[in-house]
């Protein structure tokens, strides 16, 4: 099965919609093996939103992210990456269709409540940039049968 990360930005934990949000994909199916709260700091972020460090707007990001704690989250599932991406929604939340998290909690670019991976290597560079194999639990999952097919894997 996939995995992918899902940060919970400091806009949802202000908000008070942490547990709405990961209710979300528990709902969805996902299954969550590692979950954690984090204060992030200069130097992760600046890997991790590397490809935007020349945007006018990269400072903004980092000091919106450092406003407050985050949840880190990895959830797997078939197709987890694209599955989680596409319940985020748009980057954009003024443009992001109602029904995504993004389309119903945000109306900004900037605070748009969360971050998912966007591809399945860049899922797995994330996840190693914040979790440790300690992380992970590995439990039965008894309702998979109800969930999937036989092939998906
Ligand atoms: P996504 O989070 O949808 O993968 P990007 O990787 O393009 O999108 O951007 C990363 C994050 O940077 C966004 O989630 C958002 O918080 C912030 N961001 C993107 N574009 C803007 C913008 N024009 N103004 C302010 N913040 C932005």
């Amino acid at each position: 099965m996939e995995r992918t990360l899902v940060i919970l930005k400091p806009g949802a934990l202000q908000r008070g919609i942490v547990g709405e949000v990961i209710s979300r994909f528990e709902k969805r199916g996902l299954k969550l093996v590692a979950l954690k709260m984090a204060r992030l700091d200069d130097e992760i972020l600046a890997k991790h939103y590397a490809h935007l460090i020349d945007r006018p707007f990269f400072p903004w990001i980092t000091a919106s992210m450092k406003a407050a704690p985050v949840i880190l989250c990895c959830w797997e599932g078939y197709d987890a990456v694209q599955v989680v991406r596409a319940m985020a929604g748009a980057t954009k939340g003024s443009k992001a269709v109602p029904g995504t998290i993004r389309g119903d909690y945000s109306l900004s670019a900037q605070e748009n409540i969360v971050h998912t991976s966007d591809s399945i290597e860049n899922a797995a560079v994330e996840l190693d940039r914040f979790f440790t194999a300690e992380d992970y639990f590995e439990y039965d999952s008894p309702l998979d049968p109800f969930k999937y097919a036989p092939d998906e894997k």
